[in-house]
């Protein structure tokens, strides 16, 4: 098939074409379709095992789908070399993954380092006020930082390429409640604030219905649930992810009837 060399205007940014790929027989994502809209905020939802990470990193080709093909700004990411490709996309890593040795600057500049490009102080303090942090951050060294600094410096990081895409895979799921929340929020305003199509995974269903423009619920490798947060909460989606959406629902309830009780 033709591959247009720019990206249509008025096509998905990014397309997941009948995807497929196993580990040693267990099928991890099942011939799953979906079209991203440009400047959407997704959430990803599903159990662990349900095949969220496997389909992000078929994205940014750290992982190659057995069957189908991924389609980014119109082009197959198998297209270009991974670096070019990685350029045009950001990802946060499950669990941050900065490296401990290396200062928060050099971790936010990794990216444009491996690309042979310096960045410079201007830029990463630039970075570091994104994620609303001091440009003094920049000497210090990741054990040096809260979980939740960690996660900005995280972002920081996967924004310094200048994406037009942010891959998100579990980005708050280690930090606590209150740090999480102004996260989320922090994200979304950046979203909005440089024009971006986000994916975010995350298990946490409120954070979801929340945070996103649509949610995809998967289950067993498939996406079982595509639905706007409105929709999910008025029912839309099936079992699987009315099971989901029932938990925020229940402590929602909860809350009130205790509110109420006082
Ligand atoms: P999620 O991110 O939703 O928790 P994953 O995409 O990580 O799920 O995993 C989906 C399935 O694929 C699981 O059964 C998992 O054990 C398996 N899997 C994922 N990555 C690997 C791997 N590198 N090697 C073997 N099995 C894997
Ligand atoms: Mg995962």
């Amino acid at each position: 098939m033709d591959q247009p060399a720019s990206p249509t205007p008025t096509g998905p940014h990014l397309r997941f074409e009948n995807v497929s790929r196993s580990f040693a027989g267990v099928v991890a994502v099942a011939a799953t379709d979906c079209a991203i809209a440009q400047g959407s905020f997704v959430a990803l939802v599903g159990a662990s095992g349900s095949g969220k990470s496997t389909l992000l990193k078929m994205v940014n080709r750290l992982g190659d789908p057995d069957q189908g093909r991924v389609i980014f700004e119109g082009r197959d990411v198998r297209d270009a070399p991974p670096a070019a490709l990685r350029r045009r996309l950001g990802y946060v890593f499950q669990g941050v993954g900065l490296f401990p040795h290396m200062t928060v600057a050099e971790n936010i500049g990794i990216g444009p380092r491996l690309a042979g490009k310096r960045a410079s102080a201007e830029r990463i303090a630039e970075l570091l006020e994104l994620v609303e942090l001091e440009p003094e951050y920049a000497v210090r060294m990741p054990h040096e930082l809260s979980g939740g600094q960690r996660q900005r410096i995280g972002v920081a990081r996967a924004l310094a390429g200048n994406p037009h895409l942010l891959l998100m895979d579990e980005p708050f799921g280690a930090l606590d409640p209150v740090t999480r929340d102004g996260l989320g929020k922090r994200v979304r305003l950046l979203h909005e604030r440089l024009g971006l199509t986000t994916i975010m995974v995350t298990h946490d269903m409120a954070e979801a219905l929340l945070l996103a423009d649509r949610v995809l619920v998967m289950d067993g490798g498939r996406i079982v649930a595509d639905e706007p947060p409105q929709a999910l909460l008025a029912g839309a989606g099936g079992d699987i992810a009315q099971g989901l959406v029932a938990v925020p629902r229940e402590q929602a309830a909860a809350l009130a009837r205790l509110d109420a009780a006082r």
